[in-house]
Parts: structure tokens; C-alpha cells; sequence
């Protein structure tokens, strides 16, 4: 097991910043998943912690010892990517056992390892077959395999499911998480996937253009995201953001109607609130529906049934919105609702730069 610690790590192909100031401790154990869009240097990352790319500046330690100029197989990590990368013309056994036969480990210690590691990802019956004869979720697990059995310091995933279909990526999900509460290694994991990352992740690195965007929990990014790039890339259906206008007595207004209230008037306003132009975030599960003729109106536009509620797609003026739903209340296009937006629900980003402000 091992902590990996980035300080204000930076890459450049040629082409202008891909990484930027990059600062980050990974702790012994943990399970983080570097999340953000394509292209936004999730592979890069990974890459540069691996020891496959070099970085352009800054200091990469893995249990404290700088490895900026150790080379990838001394470094003591296992990859595994999407593209499994096994040996077509080797049975299981013998692209799990491929590393530890380099490394000259007596056979019986790498039939142990490869029989055992195969007991954990339920490839004992399949140690015989060849690449070809397998499923995407069985080579996804030999692909694992070959690295368990190499007994890393730390496991580095590079979207390892995007090949896979939705039930088996669920699946796989589930499987990876349990190796992981298992083995206890450290394990780094790249995703576009905002599921993916929520449901596996100790902690969820945001990642946009290159840089930290935030860090932090699951619930934490989730309930209390840095900025709008954080709020509406964590959430399914997404977070809404609505033009508004913060009034001096903490009305939120928009499209002429006080859509919900923020800080007590009593109180001091929360830090960085000011009045004036605002984006308002409402997470679609947290406005509720009024009793007829209560709340603030909105039209119904579109009513989608998800099997556990229903998704409403509403429009409040010129603007729009979704609200998730779980009760079973008969509701009409065209008809008009009532929207009621618990105190704690609003969020508020300042439109200039997306901060949040409240
Ligand atoms: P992600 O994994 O988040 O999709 P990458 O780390 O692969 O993003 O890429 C980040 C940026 O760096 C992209 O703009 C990509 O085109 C560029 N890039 C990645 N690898 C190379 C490379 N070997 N040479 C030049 N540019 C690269
Ligand atoms: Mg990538």
C-alpha cells in the first residue's frame, strides 16, 4: 500500500497546458477517482503517477520518495486499462503469470499467486482459455488479474469499463469496489463517468482543463460543489441552473417571482453573497411540488416516467427546469404546478466566473 503525493505538477505536450499546479495526496488505502470530461487530463494523470510520461514541473512521490526519475517498473504499480491489452496467444494463466515469470519468482510461487488471485475474480475455470474465448467482463478480469498478482503498491484504472455494456459495467463496478475493500490497496481511478465516480470513490478529484477543480467525498461534491463546472457534472438528472437576482432582504428572484429565500434576514448574508445578478442551482430532487394553487408557478412541459419516480421538465418564464418526483399525483402537459424550494435547497454561483457564492 502506498500514499502518492503530486506537488504543483504541470504537463505540456507542445500544444499549451494540459495539467496545470496540479496538488494532490492520495492516502494509503484510499480508492480516488480522477473524474472529469475527455480531454480534460484525467490519462495524463495517470500517466505521469505511472511513470509513462515525465512531467513538465513539479514533484511526484509515492511513499514519500520522489519518483520523478524512477523509471515505470520500478515503481511498483499496476495498470489497467479499457483496451484490456492481453496476450492473444496466451491462456489466462499465462497472461497472468506473464510479470511474475519476468521477475524470475519460483513457478510454484506463481502458480500459488495466479490460482489464488483467480479464486478472488472468479476465473478458476477459465485459467485454460485463451483471450479470444472469453467475454469483455472475463478478459476485464484476467486484465485485473495480471495485475493483483503482481502485488502493487497501488492499482491505477484507467476507465476500465467504458468497453463494457451497462448491466456489466454495474457488475463490474461492484466487483472492483469489493477487490479493493479486499486487497486495501491504494487505487487510482479515471472516469468521465459521474456514476461511476460517485458510487466507487473514497474521494472524487474534479478535473476540468487541466486543473483541480475540487476534492472531496462523493456527498460533499455532490451537497456542496466549488463551482458550476463541480454542480453540474456530479447529478442525473443534472443540477438546474436559473438566472436570478438576489434581492438585499435575500429574495431569489426569478423571472419576476420569488422563487425561494436565502439567509435569515436577521443573520449576516453567507460569505461572498452579494445582491445582485446570481445563478441559482437547484438540485431537481430537492423542489418540491405544491397543494393546488400554492407555490410558484410553472408550466408542465414534458412528464418522463423513470420507474422509480417521474423526471418533470417545467418552464418558469422564459426558462426551464426539471424536477425529479416520486409521488404518484396525476399531472397534465400544459398544466400549471406550484414550485416550493425548501430553505438549504438554493445554491448559488456567481455568473462571471462560476464560484459558488451561497
Ligand atoms: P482525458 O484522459 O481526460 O480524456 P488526456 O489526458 O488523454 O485526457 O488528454 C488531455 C489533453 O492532452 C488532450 O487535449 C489531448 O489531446 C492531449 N494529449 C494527450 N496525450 C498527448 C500526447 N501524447 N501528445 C500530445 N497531446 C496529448
Ligand atoms: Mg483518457
Amino acid at each position: 500500500m502506498a500514499t502518492i503525493t503530486l506537488s504543483n505538477v504541470s504537463k505540456d505536450y507542445g500544444g499549451g497546458p494540459v495539467l496545470r499546479g496540479i496538488d494532490l495526496e492520495i492516502r494509503e488505502g484510499e480508492f480516488v477517482a480522477l473524474m472529469g470530461p475527455s480531454g480534460c487530463g484525467k490519462s495524463t494523470l495517470l500517466r505521469l503517477i505511472a511513470g509513462l510520461e515525465e512531467p513538465g514541473g513539479g514533484q511526484i512521490h509515492i511513499d514519500g520518495r520522489l519518483v520523478n526519475d524512477v523509471a515505470p517498473k520500478d515503481r511498483d504499480l499496476a495498470m489497467v486499462f479499457q483496451s484490456y491489452a492481453l496476450y492473444p496467444h496466451m491462456t489466462v494463466r499465462e497472461n497472468m503469470s506473464f510479470a511474475l515469470k519476468q521477475r524470475r519468482l519460483p513457478p510454484a510461487e506463481i502458480k500459488a499467486a495466479v490460482e489464488a488471485a483467480a479464486v478472488k475474480l472468479g476465473l478458476t475455470n477459465l485459467l485454460e482459455r485463451k483471450p479470444k474465448a472469453l467475454s469483455g467482463g472475463q478478459r476485464q478480469r484476467v486484465a485485473m488479474g495480471r495485475a493483483i498478482v503482481r502485488n502493487p503498491k497501488a492499482f491505477l484504472f484507467d476507465e476500465p469499463l467504458s468497453n463494457l455494456d451497462a448491466r456489466l459495467r454495474e457488475q463490474m463496478r461492484y466487483e472492483i469496489r469489493k477487490l479493493h475493500r479486499e486487497l486495501g490497496a491504494t487505487s487510482v481511478y479515471v472516469t468521465h463517468d459521474q456514476v461511476e465516480a460517485m458510487t466507487m470513490a473514497d474521494r472524487i478529484v474534479a478535473l476540468n482543463d487541466g486543473t483541480i477543480q475540487q476534492v472531496g467525498s462523493p456527498q460533499d461534491l455532490y451537497d456542496n460543489p466549488a463551482n458550476l463546472f463541480v454542480a453540474g457534472f456530479l447529478g442525473s438528472p443534472p443540477m438546474n441552473f436559473l438566472d436570478a437576482t438576489l434581492a438585499p432582504d435575500g429574495a431569489l428572484v426569478v423571472e419576476g417571482q420569488t422563487l425561494a429565500r436565502v439567509s435569515p434576514p436577521a443573520g449576516p448574508p453567507p460569505t461572498g453573497v452579494a445582491s445582485g445578478a446570481v445563478i441559482l442551482g437547484l438540485r431537481p430532487e430537492r423542489v418540491a411540488l405544491a397543494a393546488s394553487g400554492e407555490g410558484v408557478p410553472a408550466r408542465v412541459d414534458v412528464v418522463e416516467p423513470t420507474g422509480t419516480g417521474r423526471v418533470i421538465h417545467l418552464g418558469l418564464g422564459a426558462q426551464r427546469l426539471k424536477l425529479f418526483i416520486m409521488d404518484t399525483r396525476p399531472l397534465a402537459v400544459g398544466e400549471t404546478v406550484g414550485l416550493i424550494v425548501p430553505p438549504g435547497a438554493p445554491l448559488l454561483f456567481d455568473p462571471a466566473t462560476g464560484t459558488r457564492v451561497g
